[in-house]
């Protein structure tokens, strides 16, 4: 990790190839309300759970097969072939029953508002993660067709595509495109925004009149509108590759799919490797906001330590938030979640880079992760925590046996 680059640059990439069928599906409901129960047989797009909050489209089986379990945070289905729901024709007029539909066919709609500026995100979010590069390259006429969409629903006067310079990136017509240094986390939503509208904004939000998406977000709405069918993939750079991958398919089975192995100790990291978070074990399915796959060596990544902090202020000259990242996480380290508010923490964009830089190796993402979440229990804890359900050996996938 001393020597990690931090550059956005991508090269030519291959193509966008899609992934092969795993056996068994364990789909992220987290934010989702299931639909369906253990038992229940599903098609190719039978609709399984239901969006619980602005923010997300409700969500369908990729694959047909049976649900195996349903718990609070995934739905296991097991497969059994790709016998596929009817597709539907998109409605044809561009206000509230066009938004019903996409949602309905699993596209997060909440952000598309009326908004003189549209910013589209072609710059990697991380080092090493080249989604954008096949889609641009490949895939115009998809990408075209999602762009028509939203202009239909946001009617901006002005559209931006922001790219990293020295990658690809083609204009859309009545589009002027940007170029921002090729450099780590100038990819990230806040930075793209602060780079064309000069305004910084807070994690998750955008400013008034402005709608930001990525380049993957225009391929799956340009795809749901190309087939009437509900967006069930994600695209995902796995060593190095860009593949379409079926939301829900096991960790372990990309790792294996892609020729790679998990030893003992190893961490298999879903996203980049500056904010991505390690799997909880390989049967965990990919979600809809995956991005990437690493798999770190055992002894091969950067060892944070409950170093105590040194006050050398390293994190503080790195902050792309220009935030205290010691002080805050000094308040998590001692329980007092309050007073990391009083720092900003909700400013942080949680790039990662003041662990990098930390001298004591503190894993300051990871405590300011942990303010953020225990300030949201703090608002909005109204009865004692339940116990965390127990692995059964039923949560194990099946082994693949073909494609
Ligand atoms: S992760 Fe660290 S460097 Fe990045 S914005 Fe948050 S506090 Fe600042
Ligand atoms: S870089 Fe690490 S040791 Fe230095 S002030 Fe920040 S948290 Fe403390």
């Amino acid at each position: 990790m001393t020597n990690y680059s931090f550059s956005l640059l991508t090269g030519d990439t291959g193509p966008l190839v899609k992934g092969t069928r795993p056996d068994c599906l364990r789909i992220p409901i987290h934010a989702h309300k299931p639909i369906l129960a253990s038992g229940d047989q599903v098609l190719s797009g039978t609709k399984i759970a239901e969006a619980k909050a602005d923010g997300h489209g409700d969500l369908h089986s990729p694959l047909a097969g049976t649900i195996r379990e349903v718990d609070s945070f995934s739905m296991r289905i097991e497969v059994t072939g790709n016998t596929r729901t009817d597709s539907e024709t998109p409605p044809g007029d561009s206000g509230e029953s066009l938004s019903r539909w996409l949602h309905n066919l699993g596209i997060n709609v909440s952000r598309f508002r009326r908004a003189q500026t549209l910013i589209i995100n072609a710059v990697p979010p991380e080092p090493g993660i080249s989604i954008y590069e096949p889609l641009l390259r490949d895939y115009r006429k998809t990408l075209e067709l999602g762009l028509d969409t939203v202009e239909r629903m946001v009617e901006p006067t002005k559209i931006f595509l922001v790219a990293a310079k020295g990658n690809r990136a083609n204009a859309f017509a009545n589009c002027t495109v940007m170029h921002v240094a090729p450099t780590y986390p100038n990819g990230l939503d806040q930075l793209v925004i602060k780079a064309v509208t000069g305004r910084e904004t807070l994690p998750g939000a955008t400013p008034e009149n402005t709608v930001l998406l990525s380049v993957s977000d225009l391929y799956l709405i340009g795809r749901v509108m190309e087939t009437g069918r509900p967006a069930t993939e994600t695209v995902m750079t796995i060593d190095g590759q860009n593949l379409l991958v079926r939301i829900g398919t096991p960790v372990g089975f990309l790792v294996a799919e892609a020729g790679g192995s998990v030893q003992p100790g190893d961490r298999v990291v879903l996203g980049g490797l500056m904010r991505g978070i390690p799997a909880l074990n390989l049967e965990q399915g990919v979600g809809r906001d995956s991005t990437g796959l690493h798999v770190v060596r055992k002894g091969e990544g950067l060892e944070s330590t409950d170093n105590f902090c040194l006050g050398c202020g390293e994190c503080e000259r790195h902050c792309p938030a220009r935030i205290m990242p010691g002080m805050i996480s000094r308040c998590a380290e001692f329980k007092h979640f309050a007073r990391a508010e009083t720092f900003h923490v909700h400013s942080c964009i949680e790039c990662g880079i003041c662990g990098y830089w930390c001298k004591a190796q503190r894993p300051l993402l990871q405590y300011i992760r942990l303010a953020k979440f225990e300030i949201a229990l703090l608002r909005t804890a109204t009865s004692p925590a339940k116990e965390p359900e127990k692995e059964k050996d039923s949560d194990k996938c099946p082994e693949k046996t073909d494609d």
